[in-house]
């Protein structure tokens, strides 16, 4: 899973193909192309990607004991990355 991360305000959202997020300043945006794979954002944003099977297994797995809740895989993504454009990009 995609999401972008706003500079200006510090806003996350993630990324979908059916429709375009904006963060909440309008700075920055980006959506999914129609593979699901390639994403086009734009604006002062840095790209962050969660582990699907990570988050996946995170909320699948029962609370821990010390009742805190069940951590998963983050990280930014590293930009030129060949799955993510910008609007000079092909
Ligand atoms: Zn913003």
């Amino acid at each position: 899973m995609k999401l972008i991360y706003c500079r200006s305000c510090g806003d996350i959202r993630a990324l979908r193909a059916e429709s375009e997020a904006r963060c909440f300043c309008g700075a920055s945006g980006g959506h999914y192309r129609s593979d699901g794979v390639h994403a086009d954002i734009a604006g002062p944003c840095v790209p962050l990607g969660v582990a699907n099977m990570s988050f996946e297994a995170a909320l699948a797995a029962p609370p821990r004991e010390d009742g805190r809740g069940n951590s998963f895989e983050a990280f930014v993504i590293t930009e030129p990355c060949e799955t993510i454009h910008r609007p000079a990009d092909p």
